[in-house]
């Protein structure tokens, strides 16, 4: 029997991998729609290449060329932020949240709510609304499943039924491709430096919080989200070579890793295959070829991003939406060229210093705070640029 999916933000680094393995088993998958924002013709390809029922382009004035481009496909199309949370709600089976940032949040709590399978890649609707999408998955009875590797790695070491016998989390980090810079050369790194990451083929957003490493602080906090372990009980180890993907250690000292090349489709094809497993046409790693793995401490000087994540995750609140918001804006600014590299984690310090609204108790009252943090973010950016 087919299992029947769709796969939001079906036109990025992740919806084009997960893509890539539907097409691999066609005989077990049936696409029932693909969402993307404003890549129209990537949309259309991917919609002739794998027939999905539906494609939704989020910018709304898009429509009428996607309904050109599908013209004859018999495909339905739709466009605006309200029908891709209608695509999330489509009762697929399976559903691939891969848009990147808070604009993932509804279409992925409308999927949640459906009580079926939701595969998280959308790290950063985790961070700003964690509790109350944990909440509506245990209400709707959805089984979520970690995409991010160190979390699906996590996901398949951790005994869920024996929470308790767990004494910490080890998630990895590569270090990025700054990983050995001096502060100096840092401060003058470019987009296109940031953007180059030494082992994971990525989104340019997730590339550059792999260069500040923000992307491992909102990892802490998506870990605390996901697993039941405390924030002082998650370690971060630098590990250069991106194959050991995180670790458990149990209270016996056993410690539990999954290892593999370093490629998205390995863990995504265990969520998309979860509790079976799938080929894929991965590297399959050579440990004499390795020869050897080597570990570091990440440098808080350097990479501050990691302090102002524990610290957000210590605060709980509205202050890991703020942290989320704020740094959205800091690297769309450093990619614009109208922040340095360094100015990334201080906005955000600046941000989370200045606004402490009360904790949201609602997917409207993250939004807002999550509007009010990128304004003041908004700001801060033209005065540090002026
Ligand atoms: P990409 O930038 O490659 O793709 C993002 C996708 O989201 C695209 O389909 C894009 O559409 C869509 N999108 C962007 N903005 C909006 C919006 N406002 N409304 C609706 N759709 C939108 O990102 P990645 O695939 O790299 O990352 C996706 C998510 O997965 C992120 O949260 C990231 O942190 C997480 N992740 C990614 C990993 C990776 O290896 N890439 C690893 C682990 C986690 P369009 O193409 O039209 O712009
Ligand atoms: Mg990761």
């Amino acid at each position: 029997m087919s299992r029947s999916v769709t796969i939001l933000g079906a036109t990025g680094s992740v919806g084009r991998s997960t893509l890539d393995l539907v097409a691999r088993a066609a005989d077990r998958f049936e696409v029932v729609a693909l969402t993307a924002h404003r890549d129209v013709a990537g949309l259309a390809e991917l919609a002739r290449r794998h027939r999905p029922k539906l494609a939704v382009i989020g910018d709304a004035g898009l429509l009428g060329e996607l309904r050109a481009a599908l013209a004859g496909t018999g495909i339905e199309a739709a466009a605006g932020e309200g029908a891709i949370a209608d695509a999330a709600a489509s009762g697929a089976e399976w559903t691939m949240a891969a848009i990147v940032g808070t604009a993932g949040l509804k279409p992925v709590m409308r999927a949640l709510e459906g009580g079926r399978t939701v595969a998280l890649a959308n790290k950063e609707a985790l961070v700003s609304a964690g509790a109350l999408m944990i909440q509506a998955a245990a209400a709707s009875g959805a089984t979520l499943l970690p995409v991010d590797s160190e979390h699906n790695a996590i996901f398949q070491c951790f005994d869920r039924a024996r929470p308790e016998s767990v004494r910490r989390i080890i998630l990895t980090a590569s270090g990025g491709p700054f990983r050995d810079w001096p502060i100096e050369q840092m401060r003058a790194a470019t987009p296109d430096q940031a953007v180059a990451h030494p082992n994971w083929s990525m989104g340019a957003k997730i590339s550059v919080d792999s260069a500040t490493l923000m992307n491992k602080g909102l990892e802490l906090i998506e870990a605390h989200r996901l697993f039941p372990v405390g924030a002082e009980a998650i370690e971060i180890v630098v590990h250069p070579q991106s194959v050991i993907h995180s670790l458990v250690e149990y209270v016996d000292g056993s410690v539990l890793a999954q290892l593999g090349a370093p490629d998205m489709r390995v863990p995504i094809a265990h969520t998309l295959a979860w509790p079976e497993r799938m080929e894929t046409p991965c590297q399959r790693l050579d440990l004499v070829a390795i020869g050897a793995l080597a570990f570091e401490a990440p440098d808080p000087v350097r990479f501050p991003a990691l302090r102002l994540a524990r610290e957000t995750l210590a605060a709980g609140g509205a202050k890991p939406a703020i942290l989320n918001a704020a740094n959205e804006i800091a690297v769309a600014s450093f990619l614009e060229r109208r922040l340095g590299f360094l100015d990334i984690a201080s906005l955000v310090g600046e941000v989370l210093a200045r606004f402490d609204p009360p904790a949201p108790t609602s997917i409207d009252a993250v939004l807002e705070i999550d509007g009010e943090a990128r304004r003041v973010a908004a700001a801060l950016t033209g005065k540090i640029h002026a």
